[in-house]
């Protein structure tokens, strides 16, 4: 299968998993993963048709960004984002999505301010309460879009998760429902500063149930450019 085609099959994916429960695809944004893909394989890409690249390391965007590798599409950040690096993602990823502590929230409204411009992000939630995973646990997030509106330079535009990894594909449904409901929830009071606008979940194995619980922004790399070695 080329890159193509496999953009061509999870559009058709994302298709049908928006019709089953009533939903228009076109209110889902597909971010193509495309860590360790080099250059050609997202010029491939987008020619093929996406229009959203997120990348998970600082260097190897930075090196792809000056090739011109994501020229024609929107740049997102997807990975786990130290607070030292975050002068070279803020102003060049348009959407941050893993922001899991108040201290990186802080920095990177200081660093936007600096460059005078607003920083879009996302919070990131560890909704399973792994010890292995970043993200705030869910009952923090009212604090967190509290603290976030004395904070000049960003604007929180929803929540993201990775889930546990389960053993089958039903058991993946109560993590992503909590989050549904949790983004509802918080969308619910306004607080300056915020907009809950999207909802970032589901990768190549879990993205069907994510849109059937209200994802509306899948982040996948395998399925489109194939196994990372
Ligand atoms: C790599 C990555 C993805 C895509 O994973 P696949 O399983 O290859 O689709 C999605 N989100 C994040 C944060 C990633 O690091």
């Amino acid at each position: 299968m080329t890159i193509a085609e496999n953009v061509a099959r999870v559009r058709e994916e994302i298709n049908l998993a928006a019709q089953r429960c009533g939903r228009n695809s076109e209110d889902i944004t597909l971010v193509a993963a495309s860590k360790m893909n080099g250059f050609t394989h997202v010029r491939e890409a987008i020619e093929a048709g996406i229009t959203v690249c997120g990348e998970n390391r600082v260097q190897e965007m930075t090196v792809k960004n000056a090739q011109g590798a994501y020229e024609g599409a929107h740049l997102h950040f997807i990975g786990r984002l130290q607070k030292n690096k975050v002068r070279q993602v803020v102003g060049v990823a348009e959407l941050i999505h893993g922001v899991d502590t108040l201290a990186l929230l802080q920095e990177i409204g200081r660093r936007a301010t600096e460059k005078g411009i607003v920083q879009d992000v996302l919070l990131e939630v560890n909704i399973g309460r792994e010890e292995s995973k970043a993200g705030f646990a869910p009952e923090e997030i009212p604090e967190i879009l509290e603290s976030g509106e004395s904070i000049s330079g960003i604007r929180i535009r929803g929540l993201m998760a990775i889930p546990p990894l389960v053993a089958s594909e039903a058991e993946i449904f109560p993590y992503f429902s909590a989050m549904q409901q949790l983004f509802v929830d918080n969308g619910q009071k306004k607080y300056d500063n915020s907009n809950m606008d999207f909802l970032s979940m589901g990768m190549s194995h879990d993205f069907q149930q994510a849109i059937a619980c209200g994802s509306n922004m899948v982040r996948i790399g395998t399925k489109i450019f194939g196994p990372r070695s």
